[in-house]
């Protein structure tokens, strides 16, 4: 009997399988299409990529393309099936879909020790020497989403993104914002952008008149419970937003002493305070349209966005209360998870969960425990940090950049510069992690 099933065989499920056939360690690995569909899949392929056919940029100062060098070093096999199958696309990479798809089931099929297994698994039963690993992806069937519920406890299970729009605190004009809580409860933790009559008008407006995303229509569902948003808030009148999420009450503006017109709060999203989210602003704006329009408020014109706003069905657990550093489940260590599910978020993070997921697999099968990845690296600090920082309270999905990774010690002049320099500590740190982990973790 094989010692691992690795369920779904989507880009998480297929990176882990072959990591695990890397490291000598036979699986089966189940994907249920094409005999139960999902919303967004159109095939029965393996690694089938639903939407986009980019997998982002390749440029060094990229967050995106730190992670690709990083899983070059760490031997990711989908990458290399991307590469295969690349079309031309400036500095990202880009696929065809089809050809990749076909390019990691021949990588699959030449493995003897993957064994592929078409079906739906429903439930996750205990079994003697046997490891579950767990890649069902955002669009997991939902007999399976109840059998997780009873293991984990509902309130560990999400099924929407209302994710609002994250910023770097470096790029945020800090003699424009104040810092204070409503009511002066608790810590100063967040910051504040005050807005007058005038300017609260003119953002009201922009905020009409911004283009949104489309909607699919398994997206519709339930969307809007207890979670609006701000442009559907911002619709229902010129006052409803100063009345909602940009209620001033509580807050004065320290250097006029009154309070605003409306304010927008900005909380901390990690430990390091590198990052801020805005409060309240779920939105479906297209995202170069949060970009044009968030700019507009005091103190943000030149935010970065590490993340955009979203509203869409994205089933994901709660992963810094559910699961344990080695993303095993707190409730049943014999069941491991990886891909979007543990709250990353894109294509190319999802591959990168699998491959890490799989070498905890290993590493636990040889009786050992992997070394956590360094803080510095890109892997690190989105798989080991983020994903286990409880700061920002509800946790939600991230993708890779570079306002996860800690502050340089000395002080760099220049965006780009400060980017190329924390890219080339993390490559050193991320070599050093991998010689000294690299006997194979089961070997
Ligand atoms: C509509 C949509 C659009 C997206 N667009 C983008 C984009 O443009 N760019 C981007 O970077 N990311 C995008 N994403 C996110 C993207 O899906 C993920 O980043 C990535 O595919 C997740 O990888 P995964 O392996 O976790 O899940 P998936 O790739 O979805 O793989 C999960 C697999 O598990 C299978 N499965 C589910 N339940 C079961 C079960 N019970 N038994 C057996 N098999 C099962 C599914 O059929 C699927 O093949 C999008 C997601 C969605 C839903």
């Amino acid at each position: 009997m094989s010692h691992v099933t690795v369920v779904g065989g989507g880009l998480a499920g297929s990176e882990a399988a072959l990591q695990l056939a890397r490291w000598g360690i036979p699986c089966r690995l189940v994907e249920m299409r094409p005999e139960v569909p999902t919303p967004a899949h159109t095939t029965g392929r393996l690694a089938e990529i639903v939407c986009s056919n980019s997998l982002k940029s390749t440029a060094p100062a990229t967050p995106s393309g730190l992670l690709k060098e990083e899983l070059d070093l760490l031997g990711c096999r989908l990458l290399d099936c991307a590469r295969a199958t690349a079309v031309p696309a400036g500095a990202a990479l880009a696929v065809d879909k089809d050809e990749f798809s076909e390019a990691v089931e021949a990588a699959v099929a030449a493995e003897p020790l993957i064994t592929r297994e078409a079906g739906e698994i429903t439930s996750l039963p205990e079994q003697p020497d046997h490891l579950w690993l767990l890649a069902t992806g955002p669009l997991t069937s939902a007999e399976l989403v109840a059998d997780l519920g009873r293991t984990t406890g509902a309130p560990a299970l999400h099924f929407f993104d209302a994710i609002a729009p994250t910023v770097t605190s470096e790029s945020l004009d800090l003699d424009v914002l104040f810092r204070a809580a409503r009511y002066d409860k608790g810590e100063a933790d967040y910051l504040n952008a005050a807005l007058d009559r005038e300017a609260y008008a003119a953002f009201h407006a922009a905020l009409l008149e911004a283009e949104k995303a489309p909607v699919h229509d398994f997206d519709r569902a339930d969307l809007f419970d207890g979670c609006q948003p701000l442009e559907e808030i911002a619709a229902g009148g010129e006052k409803s937003m100063a009345f909602g999420p940009l209620r001033p009450v509580g807050l004065a503006d320290p250097r006029t002493g009154r309070r605003p017109h409306a304010v927008v709060q900005l909380r901390q999203e990690n430990r390091e305070g590198t990052l801020y989210g805005l409060v309240g602003f779920q939105t479906r704006l297209k995202f170069g349209e949060q970009q044009r329009v968030f700019r507009l408020l005091p103190g943000l014109a030149r935010a970065e966005f590490v993340r955009f706003g979203q509203m869409h069905r994205n089933f994901y657990l709660d992963t810094p209360r559910c699961l344990a550093r080695d993303f095993s489940l707190a409730a049943r260590g014999d069941v491991f998870v990886a891909g979007q599910m543990t709250g990353v978020e894109g294509y190319v993070e999802s591959v990168a969960s699998g491959l890490l997921t799989a070498w905890h697999v290993a590493a636990r099968l040889a009786g050992r425990i992997l070394a956590p990845l360094p803080a510095t690296s890109m892997l690190g600090a989105l798989l080991g940090g983020f994903l286990f920082d409880t700061t920002a309270g509800r946790f939600s999905p991230m993708n890779a950049n570079f306002g996860l990774v800690p502050d340089l010690p000395g002080r760099v002049r220049g965006k780009r510069e400060r980017k190329l320099a924390k890219a080339a500590r993390a490559r050193t740190a991320l070599a050093a992690w991998f010689r000294e982990t690299a006997t194979p973790p089961a070997g």
